[in-house]
């Protein structure tokens, strides 16, 4: 067995880590926390849980087992971390081939799963919160939901310790170090302790700067999100990270927006972007959006929520959900999305740094994948086939532009605004 050393403790690197443990590898698993790290993608109130994927089947396929091993989660971790409350996806006109929600429909029918359609007065009554007159047509996915993101990496993160994972916090990634043109060592800076404890110094090599710290291992494994291109720049060309806007909203009458009248919803979201969840046990309604968004870094002084994203949220709620158009904005955060030219996660070993593999790429719509995403990663570090891994596989030769995520919104045009308008 070998030793891996991960670098950031997301949902990609610790069920990469908790994986590769229960596989018999010493695991060093290294964030500057506070884990969940405030910053990170993974740490959020809630991810939405589909295997709607249009007629993409590798990831309805990828979302069916994880929804099955989410409901199993639930179980082992005692805690509620998966709500299957349905996830609905509504046009505003009525859905045609080629469409997300159609081709979703159709795919969903096939593999048999449970998906109602929406385009009856009838299953809308179910539905107050949404103006009927507007959204005429669309799909609710039964075995679907949300998961509570942020919760489940505090629980995954207790499983590694426990599973006896070495986590190394407080102390951040510098660079990679090869020896012979192989990538085995990370060098680390320690990261100022404000609560006064104090730092585990693991190894200090000769040719270490001060405050500096070496970690050596037989694999490196970078899963360090929409950081990735900033720390290995030599993944510019493939990466991009963009910031998100996310708004938490307390509802003047929530009796409106429970799960049961309010699903995980895509409110034609390939034109608008906009997406949302039920009330939680805060009483808090959170809508983003899923769109073109903006590139930065994710530690840039510009990751802020505009005055313009307010504004368009305010416009989208003043016509879809006018009970929610003047609820009280409670919180705010820019979250960051790992681009890929196409859409798809980047899983895989770098053909020219023996030793490294970048697991990233998350494009907005990795966390449902949580209980599958630690096999997939630990199936790159031992070079294991898996089919997969195919679609994630390095692939610096795809061009920008060349595909996203189907249930995605790539930007301004005719529809953003209120169609009768
Ligand atoms: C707004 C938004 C909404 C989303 N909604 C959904 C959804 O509904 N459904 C869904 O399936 N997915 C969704 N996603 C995608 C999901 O959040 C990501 O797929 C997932 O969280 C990516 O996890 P990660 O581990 O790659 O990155 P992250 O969670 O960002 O973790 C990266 C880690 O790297 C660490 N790190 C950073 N720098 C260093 C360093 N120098 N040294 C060591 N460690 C470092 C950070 O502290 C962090 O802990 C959404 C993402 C965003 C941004």
């Amino acid at each position: 067995m070998s030793k891996v050393v991960i670098v950031g403790a997301g949902v990609n690197g610790v069920t990469a880590a908790i994986e590769l443990k229960k596989r018999g590898h010493q695991v060093i698993l290294i964030d500057p926390g506070p884990l969940p790290h405030p910053l990170a993608a993974s740490t959020d109130i809630s991810k939405a849980v589909r295997a709607a994927y249009g007629a993409d089947n590798d990831y309805t396929e990828l979302a069916e087992r994880s929804i099955k091993l989410w409901r199993k989660w639930n179980e082992e971790f005692g805690i509620e971390l998966y709500h299957e409350v349905g996830v609905m996806f509504v046009r505003r006109r009525e859905m045609e081939p080629g469409d997300f929600e159609y081709e979703s429909f159709k795919m969903l029918q096939k593999r048999g799963l449970k998906v109602e359609r929406m385009n009856s007065a009838q299953v809308w009554r179910r539905f107050p919160a949404w103006n009927p007159e507007l959204f005429r047509d669309g799909i609710l996915e039964v075995e679907a939901g949300y998961a509570e993101s942020g919760r489940s990496v505090a629980a995954l993160i207790k499983r590694a310790k426990s599973l006896g994972v070495e986590l190394l916090e407080r102390h951040k990634f510098e660079a990679l170090d090869d020896v012979n043109g192989r990538i085995t060592t990370v060098i680390l800076s320690e990261v100022e302790e404000s609560r006064g404890e104090s730092l585990k110094v693991t190894s200090r090599g000769p040719s270490t700067p001060l405050g500096m710290t070496r970690i050596a291992g037989d694999r490196v494994v970078m899963t360090v999100g929409a950081w990735t291109p900033y720390l290995l720049p030599f993944t510019k060309k493939f990466f991009r990270a963009s910031g998100q806007p996310v708004f938490h909203l307390k509802p003047r009458q929530p009796e409106l927006f429970t799960h049961e009248r309010f699903p995980v919803f895509g409110a034609d979201i390939t034109a608008t972007g906009y997406y949302g969840f039920p009330l939680n046990r805060d009483g808090i309604v959170k809508i983003a959006n899923h769109g073109p968004g903006r590139e930065m870094s994710p530690e840039s002084s510009q990751r802020t929520v505009t005055s313009e994203d307010e504004a368009n949220l305010r416009n989208f709620l003043s016509w879809a959900f006018p009970d929610l158009a003047d609820a009280q904005i409670v919180y705010t955060r820019v979250c960051m999305y790992c681009e890929t030219h196409d859409g798809n996660f980047w899983i895989a070993q770098d053909p020219e740094r023996q030793g490294l593999v970048i697991a990233a790429g998350d494009c907005g719509h990795g966390f449902k994948f949580a209980p599958v995403l630690g096999e997939i990663i630990a199936d790159a570090v031992e070079e294991k086939s898996n089919p997969i891994l195919e679609k994630f596989r390095w692939r610096p030769e795809v061009r920008a532009g060349s595909g996203t995520d189907v249930a995605r919104f790539h930007g301004e045009n005719e529809s953003t605004t209120r169609l009768s308008e």
